[in-house]
């Protein structure tokens, strides 16, 4: 099994080597020279396993060469999560069927992967001879920070700095970060936007005075972004196991096909569902879901992808992108494997904003996806709805993709089930819920959850509820310009 980089054919790796080498050179993303299909048997045979094993066989077709570790490392990844099933499917009636991807400590679906990811990569490196300390910096506008931090927190051999905005993200979101405990964890404020802790954190990994300081301290840098191979694996993973609880729940034969709705924002999400088609898991379209940030969805309505337009906040962060970097490995798909093609639009991207898929690729793109997108006013409206009628609490993102799901049962009456991934648990938008329920207070994120467990009869989860008694363990702030300066300790020897 090898990988290729999306923009040069020549750039050949193994699985392992990919993840830790994270970007191609050139920028470019690894693919699998070809995708792993299913064996002969293989779904019914994982049809009693839980999710650990089932996760483990279906990871050992990508990543052959941890198949002996893969059972233990996916066991210990989702024993922490809160549900004995890992990725629970729900149904909400009209063909209708979530699947909860948030049961992790974090609460998002960024656990999925990055609970394992820090395992893989250790296993990884020690398997390509790399010794060195790894230093994984992030540049977070929220869930992936913590995601993270959480995922790499006591990793031995491995450190983590995460890097947020000043004032940019949530105060549940804050908290959640400068709590996190581990000694190998560092949590720094910059003073500016997301972009700017972005660009810094994109300047220290291009820097070669950097990369030789660290290197002479026994350091090496890597990156936990949604791009590594080690992000996208695991996610495969759940929709082959979602497809199986359906059928153990009578939702669909064996063998006949689903719809997939996913939340999109990097795209990452998504492209595990399209590589879990491609293996040969039986699923018709994919559809993609949008918040106001619709970039995506009118990509795939008129095969322009244009980033220039106003870029809007809302209820639903992760998805406010303008640019989806995992989008390139469908481009690479539907260019037919052709790596100059992918050059050419990425560097259309890059001095325009913009580049348009034609002819064959656009017919590739139409036939596979659909698109659609949800407005503030339709996420709220979607929220209320399912509380009302189903008694089921979901958050702004899960509720772009009912919304945008509902749409495509009604434009195509395909009859078949049409499964919606859920990426976050409500109690992480406590305070978007829960206005969408009720008329607007002036609770703090805090009151907004615990007032929505008395409504619906849950509890808060821990991981929210014990926040505010939590001693706050990382008060850096630093100047958009300081941020090497920043990692402290996190870049000397020990
Ligand atoms: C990250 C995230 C998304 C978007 O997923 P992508 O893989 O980036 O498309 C959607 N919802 C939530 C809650 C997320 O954290």
């Amino acid at each position: 099994m090898k990988y290729q980089s999306t923009r040069a054919l020549s750039d050949r790796k193994t699985g392992t080597q990919a993840i830790v080498a994270g970007l191609a050179a050139g920028g470019g993303l690894y693919v699998p020279e070809q995708v792993p299909a299913l064996p002969e048997g293989f779904l019914k045979s994982l049809l009693p396993l839980d999710y650990p094993r089932r996760a483990a066989a279906v990871l050992s077709l990508w990543l052959p060469e941890l198949a002996d570790s893969l059972e233990d490392m996916c066991r210990r990844a989702y024993a922490r999560f809160d549900d004995p099933a890992v990725a629970p499917v729900r149904s909400l009636g009209d063909h209708l069927h979530v699947l909860e991807l948030w049961h992790g400590p974090t609460l998002a679906f960024k656990d999925m992967a990055l609970q394992l990811m820090p395992r893989l990569m250790t296993a990884s490196s020690r398997l390509v001879g790399e010794t060195r300390t790894i230093l994984i910096l992030v540049a977070t506008s929220g869930d992936t920070g913590k995601a993270a931090l959480e995922g790499f927190a006591g990793v031995p051999g491995v450190r983590i700095c995460v890097f947020y905005p000043q004032g940019g993200v949530s105060q549940a979101q804050r908290l959640q970060m400068v709590t996190q405990e581990g000694d190998n964890t560092r949590v720094v404020a910059v003073q500016g936007n997301f972009d700017d802790a972005q660009t810094g954190v994109k300047a220290i990994f291009s820097d070669p005075a950097c990369a030789a300081a660290l290197d002479r301290e026994g350091i090496v840098l890597s990156s936990a972004n949604s791009i590594n191979l080690g992000r996208l694996v695991p996610q495969i993973a759940y929709y082959i196991s979602a497809y199986l609880d359906m059928v153990s729940q009578g939702a669909v034969p064996m063998g006949q096909p689903i719809d997939i709705c996913v939340p999109t924002g990097n795209f990452g999400n998504i492209l595990a569902a399209h590589y879990a088609q491609l293996m040969g898991l039986p699923v018709g379209r994919l559809v993609c879901a949008s918040n106001q940030n619709n970039v995506l969805s009118d990509f795939i309505q008129t095969g322009v992808y244009d980033k220039n337009r106003p870029f809007h906040l809302s209820t639903s962060p992760s998805m406010d992108i303008l640019i989806s970097s995992n989008l390139e490995r469908l481009l690479f798909e539907l260019a037919g494997r052709d790596a100059g093609q992918v050059n050419a639009w990425m560097d259309q991207l890059r001095q325009t904003g913009r580049y348009a898929l034609t002819g064959q690729a656009l017919a590739a793109l139409q036939g596979l996806m659909w698109g659609g997108w949800a407005s503030e006013e339709e996420v709220s409206a979607q929220i209320k709805k399912c509380f009302q009628e189903q008694h089921y609490l979901c958050d702004p993102h899960t509720a772009v993709a009912i919304k945008v799901a509902r749409d495509y049962q009604a434009a195509h009456k395909t009859g078949r089930p049409l499964l919606v991934a859920s990426t976050a648990s409500p109690y992480k938008f406590g305070r978007a819920v829960l206005g969408a329920l009720e008329s607007a207070q002036d609770l703090d994120d805090f009151a907004c959850c615990h007032r929505l467990a008395a409504l619906s009869g849950q509890q808060v989860p821990p991981a929210i509820a014990a926040l505010p008694d939590k001693p706050v363990r990382h008060s850096t702030v630093c100047r958009k310009e300081d941020m090497w300066a920043a990692l402290g300790p996190m870049a000397q020897g020990t």
